[in-house]
């Protein structure tokens, strides 16, 4: 049993600022050292008074260990509070070492914290979003193969890359992401935020990393094309991506619009057979692995010693042929 007995002092001016509707007084905690970073956790059986007023600390069973996807919140202390001196104490069962604390918050809406999020030109360079592109579609590898034994090799020119959100479900209106992330997922910033009001947690959907909210970006690649896609219809929502970064909706029936290859800036890219001769056009297709002029992807399948046949892992076999645009 550890317990703990402190004051804190509301001055003047904090009663004014907590006369307004949108500031409150919050105790919080954190276990120190906690393995998942920006969460609150509070000891096992938390009994937390403000004034001798039991303050409900924590929703689970007091028995019960914080999981690693698991939130406590910190319980606003408002209404059990005065003017000067206040005292707090908390008292569990768990020999681990917390941190207490009280301090004066203000509630934001999900536009204003949408507004905190700096705008695309802000957050990442488009550079530095297309060399990701390019690094996870790629493979990274811009060298010739040097697997010569490979006995037969299918050649794939792009991937597909579902623009749906993993919250919602629906292609992302404005794409955003966790800055330090390294793979291309992203998710809907605004479906996102509003999530976060329950969620309590800035995870990234794709990898499960936390965060904090100082980390989320718009991805100046992946929100040029979902902004291009904003008039078109909601089931449109794979693109096929090349190993340069070009792209194309997926979309069977219509090869129009946004259906052609546009470059990573979203401008047209004019096909091959409109600006070349004919007969060049024939000696382009025999060059392996090269089609419009963008860099392939190649899938290396061969027979190893056993003569069996193996396919290699894509992310250390794609192969950059041809000059990346
Ligand atoms: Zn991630
Ligand atoms: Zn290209």
């Amino acid at each position: 049993m550890q317990s703990v007995d402190k004051t804190f002092q509301l001055t003047r001016a904090d009663k004014d600022l907590l006369s307004k509707q949108e500031y409150d007084v919050q105790a919080w905690c954190i276990l120190l050292n906690d393995k998942v970073p920006f969460r609150m956790q509070w000891p096992q059986y938390a009994d937390l008074q403000v004034n001798g007023v039991p303050v409900r600390a924590i929703n689970r069973p007091g028995s019960q260990l914080l999981g690693a996807n698991g939130r406590d919140d910190g319980p606003v202390i408002t209404p059990c509070t005065r003017d000067g001196i206040n005292k707090i104490s908390l008292s569990g069962c768990d020999a681990r070492v917390f941190c207490l604390g009280v301090r004066i918050v203000k509630r934001r809406t999900v536009q204003q914290i949408l507004n905190l999020i700096p705008k695309e030109s802000d957050g990442e360079q488009f550079e530095d979003a297309l060399a990701r592109v390019r690094r996870c579609v790629g493979g990274g590898t811009a060298v010739e193969n040097a697997d010569s034994d490979s006995d037969l090799e299918v050649v794939a020119d792009s991937i597909p890359v579902n623009l749906r959100c993993p919250m919602s479900g629906s292609r992302m209106k404005v794409a955003g992401r966790f800055k330090p992330c390294a793979h291309m997922g992203c998710f809907d910033l605004e479906v996102f935020v509003e999530m976060n009001q329950r969620s309590r947690k800035w995870q990234c959907p794709t990898c499960l990393k936390n965060y904090s909210l100082e980390n989320i970006i718009i991805d100046p690649y992946f929100n040029r094309i979902t902004s291009k896609m904003r008039n078109c219809g909601e089931d449109v929502t794979e693109i096929e991506v090349k190993p340069d970064g070009c792209w194309r909706a997926k979309a069977e029936s219509d090869r129009r619009d946004l259906g052609q290859w546009h470059f990573p800036d979203g401008t047209l890219c004019v096909p091959m057979d409109e600006v070349k001769p004919k007969s060049e056009v024939l000696k382009q297709v025999k060059q392996e692995g090269v089609s419009e002029g963008h860099a392939s992807l190649k899938l290396g399948i061969k027979k190893n010693r056993n003569r069996l046949w193996e396919v290699s892992k894509p992310e250390s076999k794609w192969v950059l042929r041809g000059s990346l645009v």
